[in-house]
C-alpha cells in the first residue's frame, strides 16, 4: 500500500483540464513536456503522450500523409498575436466563434491539435477535415487512443465555440471512449464526474474505476494498493479525477 499526496496544483494539471473561457489556464503552473509532430513538422508541437497515441491512431489508419497537422501548441504570445490578426484580418464576429481569447484556448496546453485533410492551400484558421473517408476513419480510431472531436455542433451552445471538425483533443483513453458512448462535450464530463465521489461512487468502465476528489475538502491523501495503478489530473475546476486501473493483466498503459 502507498499513499500518495494530493497537492493543490494538481487542479491545474493533468490530461482532463478543462481551458474555456470560463476557464483560462494556469499557465504558471501548467509543466510541459512538448514534442514536434515528426521531422517534417518541427515547428508544430504537442504534448509528448499525446503525440505517440496521434501517430498510433495515424499508423492504424494507415494514412501515410494524407491528413496533416495544421496547428499544435501555441505560447500565450502566439495565441495572443492570432486572435489580433484575426480579428484584424476576419473581424471580430469569426475571431470570437473559431479564436479562443488567449489563456482560454486549448492549444496552449499542447494537448490540442488541428487536423487538415492533405490539399494544396490549406486554411490555417478553419482546416477541411470532412466527416468522410479518412478523416473519419481518424474520428472513430482516435477515440479508442485518447482523443476527443472537442467542439461538435450539437454542443456548441455549452461550449460557445462554432463547430470545429478539424480540432481534438487528448484528454486519454478510457475517458474519450466513455465520452464518446455517453454522447459528452468535455464541459458535460468535468460536471458528470462531480457525481463520483472518492468513498462515495464509483464510475467503473471495463478495468477503469475513476473517482472525482473536490479539493478543498478533507481528503489530503489516497492510498493505492501494489497492484494498481493510477493517474491524476485536475479539472482546472475545482478538484481532481482518478484513474485507476485494477487488473494490470488485462490492458497496458493506454
Ligand atoms: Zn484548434
Amino acid at each position: 500500500m502507498k499513499k500518495i499526496l494530493l497537492k493543490k496544483e494538481y487542479v491545474y494539471l493533468g490530461n482532463l483540464i478543462l481551458v474555456n473561457r470560463k476557464h483560462p489556464l494556469q499557465e504558471k503552473i501548467k509543466s510541459y513536456n512538448l514534442q514536434p509532430f515528426n521531422e517534417l513538422y518541427t515547428k508544430i508541437l504537442l504534448d509528448y503522450n499525446a503525440n505517440l497515441e496521434l501517430h498510433k491512431v495515424l499508423n492504424e489508419i494507415n494514412s501515410k500523409n494524407n491528413i496533416v497537422p495544421v496547428s499544435g501548441y501555441r505560447s500565450l504570445d502566439e495565441q495572443e498575436e492570432l486572435y489580433r490578426n484575426s480579428i484584424k484580418e476576419n473581424g471580430e464576429e469569426f475571431t470570437k466563434k473559431y479564436v479562443a481569447y488567449p489563456n482560454c484556448s486549448e492549444h496552449q496546453t499542447g494537448l490540442a491539435i488541428d487536423l487538415g485533410l492533405a490539399q494544396e492551400n490549406i486554411d490555417y484558421i478553419r482546416p477541411s477535415f470532412p466527416y468522410t473517408g479518412i478523416c473519419e476513419a481518424f474520428r472513430k480510431k482516435s477515440v479508442e487512443s485518447g482523443f476527443i472531436e472537442r467542439y461538435k455542433k450539437e454542443k456548441e451552445n455549452i461550449t460557445h465555440i462554432s463547430s470545429e471538425e478539424w480540432h481534438f483533443r487528448y484528454v486519454g483513453y478510457p475517458h474519450s471512449k466513455i465520452m464518446s458512448e455517453m454522447n459528452f462535450c468535455l464541459e458535460e464530463y468535468i460536471d458528470y464526474l462531480r457525481k463520483f465521489k472518492l468513498g462515495q461512487n464509483t464510475l467503473s468502465f471495463k478495468e477503469y474505476e475513476i473517482n472525482f476528489v473536490k479539493m478543498n475538502e478533507d481528503i489530503k491523501e489516497i492510498s493505492i494498493e501494489d497492484n494498481e495503478v493510477l493517474t491524476i489530473s485536475g479539472n482546472n475546476v475545482d478538484g481532481v479525477i482518478i484513474t485507476k486501473i485494477s487488473n494490470l493483466s488485462q490492458r497496458k498503459g493506454k
